[in-house]
């Protein structure tokens, strides 16, 4: 089934200068980018985004690792969008994440992991909605 998965290229990724290498993998898996903007979270924005780990002791500093540089926001479409993106993400933690992944490839650490992408049909539809009116996404 086609589906759409929010996708968020992280500060430390961006701070490198690896948007260009990460679309690549993603487009080498046969996810298309369908919407992308790159924006300068606010406080406000990264700790809505991240409310459901508003009680981990890690949200302080996720919130400030978000909101330091520019993100780049995208929305990926594609045969089961979600679960195909996070595949290609890897594991949360870069020591775990498969070869080829993008935090395999990329990430320096468990926090600073370069990549954002949705765990669920239901959360994609959400988060995608945050950031992007229907008419800024084309398919
Ligand atoms: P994922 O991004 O793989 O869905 P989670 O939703 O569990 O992972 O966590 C959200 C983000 O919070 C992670 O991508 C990472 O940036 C950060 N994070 C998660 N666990 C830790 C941790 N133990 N220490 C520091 N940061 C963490
Ligand atoms: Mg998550």
């Amino acid at each position: 089934m086609t589906e759409r998965t929010f996708s968020i290229i992280k500060p430390d990724a961006t701070r490198r200068n690896l948007t260009g290498k990460i679309n690549a993998v993603i487009e080498e898996a046969g996810l298309r980018i369908v919407a992308q903007r790159r924006v300068k979270l606010t406080d406000a924005q990264a700790k809505k985004f991240y409310e459901v780990h508003a009680e981990r002791p890690f949200y302080g500093e996720l919130v400030e690792q978000m909101t330091a540089e520019p993100v780049v926001v995208q929305v990926l479409e594609g045969d089961n969008a979600v679960l195909k993106y996070r595949e290609v993400m890897g594991a949360t933690n870069p020591d775990n994440a498969d070869e080829g992944t993008i935090r395999k490839l990329f990430a320096l650490s468990i926090g600073e992991n370069s990549v954002h992408g949705s765990d669920s049909l239901e959360n994609a539809g959400i988060e995608i909605a945050q950031f992007f009116k229907d008419e800024e996404i084309v398919g």
